[in-house]
């Protein structure tokens, strides 16, 4: 399965090449200037790197962290993929997807998080394409704890015979996570070689695997500069002390006995609007400046909070005029067509 892997996203310095993994992920994905933003903002030079194009039905971060949880599921010889999410979730399609790239059979479980959704909500977007995958749905109510409703659902499997492998919501553990420190691994070889560094990386933080993968490895390989986590869902503190928890667990998965101080962990809680999957105006308003300036997708429940959050900073002064701002485009644009009737025409 290595063997397949690419070498041209730079060192493996923090081997990674231990762990199982599987090929399924375009990468290095590219970093482009922003450069009709930048001159919108006139604040500082923006830049974004597009894991929205990472390559696996539609993109987004979900793949990085599935080449390690799908090679770790292949090891353990499972036949079925188990996770979990909300109804628009990109991480079930992503990870429906990869079940097929692999002949695994897939399981997922569907929260209904969000109340008064537009009536194509649960039949568009995401899951008419995890229904594509042929991806086994089941929907439930909100407010469960739904990672012990799949590790359910992979006990019922288990006594029909079959070989669950469970993977957590977002794929978000620390074995998902090192998809993220191979993206560490990745910028700082794209920094080196671009001959540019970065004073600050923002990106949509959820289930916190992305953010604490990032920084583990940007840590570990000295990077000055700050990453900004911009909330989805939960309140600043929550949110950092979830994502430290996993940076200290992934450390520990690579090996490294090493204190990553939650100073490190810088989260912006102020662009949630109503909650998870809802909307507010400056994500509306973000998802339309990236299209009109930079014809980019972002999404209404990730990247166009995210992308908010680091428009909010540039508008407030922020950053410095010389500062260079990296937004990590996390994907997610299937989910607008969920979400026809609040998207600006
Ligand atoms: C899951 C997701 C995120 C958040 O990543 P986490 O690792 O869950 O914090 C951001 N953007 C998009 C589009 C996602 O699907």
């Amino acid at each position: 399965m290595n063997s397949s892997i690419s070498p041209i996203t730079g060192p493996d310095t923090l081997g990674l090449s231990r762990f199982p993994r599987v090929d399924i992920c375009h990468q290095p994905t590219p970093i482009e200037p922003m450069i009709r933003l930048s001159e919108h903002l006139g604040s500082a030079q923006f830049y974004i790197k597009r894991d929205d194009c990472t390559g696996l039905a539609g993109g987004g971060n979900k793949t990085r962290k599935l080449e390690f949880l799908v090679g770790d599921a292949v090891s353990k010889n499972a036949d079925t993929l188990v996770t979990q999410g909300a109804v628009q979730s990109n991480h079930v399609r992503q990870t429906a997807a990869a079940a097929c790239r692999y002949n695994l059979a897939s399981h997922a479980l569907l929260e209904r998080r969000i109340a008064d959704t537009a009536c194509s909500y649960e039949s568009t977007g995401n899951v008419l394409l995890d229904r594509l995958f042929g991806t086994q749905l089941e929907f439930r109510g909100p407010g469960l704890d739904m990672n012990a409703e799949a590790q359910a659902t992979c006990k019922e499997l288990e006594a029909t015979g079959a070989k669950p492998y469970f993977i957590p919501g977002g794929g978000s553990n620390e074995i998902g996570a090192l998809g993220y420190v191979s993206c560490a691994q990745e910028l700082v070889h794209q920094m080196a070689t671009m001959a540019l560094d970065f004073d600050w990386i923002v990106l949509a933080t959820g289930s916190t695997g992305t953010q604490a993968g990032l920084v583990a490895g940007l840590h570990q390989l000295g990077y000055q500069g700050s990453v900004l986590g911009v909330s989805v869902r939960q309140p600043r503190d929550k949110q950092i002390n979830a994502v430290h928890s996993l940076c200290q667990r992934t450390l520990t998965k690579l090996g490294v006995d090493d204190e990553i101080p939650v100073s490190k962990i810088k989260v912006d809680d102020g662009y949630v609007g109503g909650g998870y999957g809802i909307p507010a105006n400056s994500t509306l308003e973000a998802i339309t400046i990236a299209a009109r300036y930079e014809g980019l997708l972002l999404d209404p429940v990730y990247s166009g909070k995210g992308f908010a959050g680091m428009l909010g900073m540039a508008r407030a002064d922020f950053f410095k005029p010389t500062d260079k701002v990296l937004f990590l485009h996390t994907g997610g644009s299937s989910a607008l067509f969920a979400y026809e009737d609040v998207i600006v025409s």
